[in-house]
């Protein structure tokens, strides 16, 4: 294994108590949901829904719809998100989206590594890493998703897989861009399936994550990261996985699309 063995990153004892320090974000994932005029409607229903949420509320929505979501939330506390982006600056890219694109049209947040793109779409940690520099480079805050399939997780390699793609992926950030990342911890084998990750299962893996941060940027820098948990959250289990100490907001993929759930995970998160 690599620094400390593997799994013994599963610790109870790694568990920090600075939670209160961090400011959870619930960021729905919308993927390939919602034409522009549809969109519209969603917003406008959360919008007062969500209003007075103490967690940062992020949709991250297709990029048809964005013009749409950045210009009815200006002066809400819903914040814009893309779910992919490109890395290069501009050019030959038939198809694709840049990272200043998406910043010109008042987008703040981006996916990146969404295990669906990994899978369908040849995203590797090379690439992911790519993206990640490209988006923090024009400003953006990046949402980096991680995650084990199941096979791994049977083969007891959680911590090795999850380590070792955020460790690839934060190649060439600094401290300071580090402020800007937000790290998914998706369970593959828990995405679209109903099938949620048990809350102790949620904060062991993202208690490892902080660990892995806290070895590469030191303990401040473990402590401020917000790591969510994304796989099957939604108004039912939200509070539980939330109050786990190193789950910090969610990642919500089905139970975003429908504003009476994503405002119950909101609550959910606002009343830690
Ligand atoms: C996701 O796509 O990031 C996700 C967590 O999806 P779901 O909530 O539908 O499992």
């Amino acid at each position: 294994g690599t620094e400390g063995g593997g799994e013994v990153f599963c610790d109870k004892e790694i568990v920090r108590m600075d939670k209160a320090k961090r400011k959870a974000i619930i960021a729905g994932n919308w993927k390939m949901n919602k034409t522009a005029s549809e969109a519209a409607v969603l917003v406008d229903e959360l919008i007062p829904a969500v209003k007075d949420a103490s967690c940062e509320v992020v949709i991250c929505t297709p990029f048809t719809d964005l013009v749409t979501a950045v210009e009815k939330t200006k002066g809400t506390n819903i914040h814009v998100g893309a779910e992919n982006v490109h890395f290069e600056k501009s050019g030959a890219f038939t198809g694709e989206i840049s990272a200043d694109m998406l910043v010109d049209l008042g987008v703040e947040y981006v996916i990146v590594g969404h295990s669906e793109r990994r899978q369908y779409f040849a995203e590797t940690d090379q690439t992911v890493n790519k993206r990640t520099l490209a988006a923090l480079n024009a400003g953006l805050k990046v949402i980096l998703c991680v995650g084990e399939v199941l096979s791994e997780r049977k083969d007891g390699i959680t911590s090795q897989i999850v380590c070792a793609q955020t460790e690839i992926a934060l190649g060439g950030v600094s401290a300071d861009e580090l402020k800007n990342i937000i790290i998914a911890y998706e369970p593959v084998w828990a995405i679209g399936t109903g099938e949620t990750a048990t809350p102790e299962q949620a904060n062991e893996v993202c208690a490892v994550i902080r660990s892995l941060i806290e070895r590469l940027y030191g303990k401040d820098a473990a402590d401020a990261i917000v790591v969510q948990y994304g796989g099957s959250m939604n108004d039912k289990n939200a509070a539980e996985l939330l109050a786990q100490p190193d789950v910090d907001g969610g990642l919500i993929g089905g139970a975003s699309l429908v504003a009476e759930k994503f405002t119950a995970i909101v609550n959910a998160a606002s009343a830690k």
